[in-house]
């Protein structure tokens, strides 16, 4: 990766060339971009700001860029090569990721063996150490937001989509109530006291709830009913059903018990988890 960053004054479409759609986000659409000079793929995301304000939706922009800048050495971080803010329109340059999104990965395979779903754990851990290292709190951990570079390479997954990224400078300096139901962590819904970057070891152990049970902790039944999601995620209400959970190893379940811990104090955090049991034991490579 040697493409320089933009110039003063050299636009987007000096630069790039745009192709096929990839993905469409709220007020964005992401499309393919090859670098004319060096032939390099990429991903724009073009943003229609002017929507954004008539739709009165929060312009995090700037603070996506900037967050997104501070993590750019880490390979489970989608990187950011380049940035074109206009006052209408605006581009990011991403890293292409051609792979798509674990969200289709789960759906087209049902469920994941221990070894899989291990596999993307690490990945995803390694990108949480990293961005909670320089304070950097994802707020939107899900399976639409992590991408995967290689389609058949799970260990290729890396964390995207830092819209709701915030830079922490104080000790639980969120209040936001944002995320999305089913994934947001207890404290987060509570607002009090602030929250902190532990709310994203929370939507990580969603995450690999799903991937080892292959249903939603606080959604079983996947009724999309926000009002019961919210209260048992206030409860910590989930449940390890025998006929999902009977056949996966005892310290994967308590590594997922761990991260879903309704307090934040007591929950694992990204650097622990990754040195925990389960990260050493010999685990099941076949489908659970
Ligand atoms: P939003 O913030 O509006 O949700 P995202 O950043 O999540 O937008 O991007 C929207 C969609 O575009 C993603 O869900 C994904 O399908 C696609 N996409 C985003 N980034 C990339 C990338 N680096 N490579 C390939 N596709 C991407
Ligand atoms: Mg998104």
């Amino acid at each position: 990766d040697n493409v320089k960053e933009a110039k003063e004054g050299e636009t987007f479409q000096d630069l790039y060339t745009t192709g096929e759609a990839l993905g469409k986000g709220s007020f964005s659409d992401v499309v393919l971009a090859t670098h004319n000079e060096s032939n390099m793929n990429f991903a724009a995301k073009v943003i229609d700001r002017e929507d954004m304000k008539r739709k009165g939706a929060k312009d995090t922009l700037e603070l996506e860029i900037n967050n997104m800048k501070l993590l750019k050495e880490c390979p489970q971080i989608c990187r950011i090569q380049d940035a074109f803010v206009g006052d209408s329109i605006c581009h990011i340059v991403f890293e292409l990721l051609p792979g798509g999104e674990l969200f289709s990965c789960i759906i087209e395979k049902g469920s994941f063996s221990e070894r899989e779903a291990r596999d993307a754990s690490i990945s995803i851990l390694n990108g949480l150490e990293f961005m909670h290292s320089k304070r950097v709190v994802h707020r939107d951990v899900k399976p639409e937001n992590l991408m995967l570079k290689d389609k058949n390479k799970i260990s290729s997954v890396k964390l995207s989509d830092f819209g709701f990224s915030k830079y922490l400078e104080n000790k639980n300096a969120c209040r936001t109530l944002c995320g999305t139901p089913g994934y947001l962590a207890p404290e987060i819904l509570e607002r009090w006291p602030a929250y902190d970057v532990e709310c994203d070891m929370f939507s990580f152990g969603v995450i690999l709830f799903l991937l080892l049970g292959g249903y939603l902790p606080f959604d079983p039944n996947s009724s999309n009913d926000t009002n019961a999601i919210f209260e048992r995620t206030r409860n910590g209400d989930h449940k390890f059903y025998p006929t999902r959970w009977n056949n996966i190893s005892p310290s994967a379940k308590e590594l997922v018990a761990q991260c879903l811990s309704i307090k934040p104090t007591k929950r694992i955090t990204a650097k622990k988890a990754l040195n925990h049991q389960w990260m050493k034991e010999k685990v099941a490579g076949n489908k659970v």
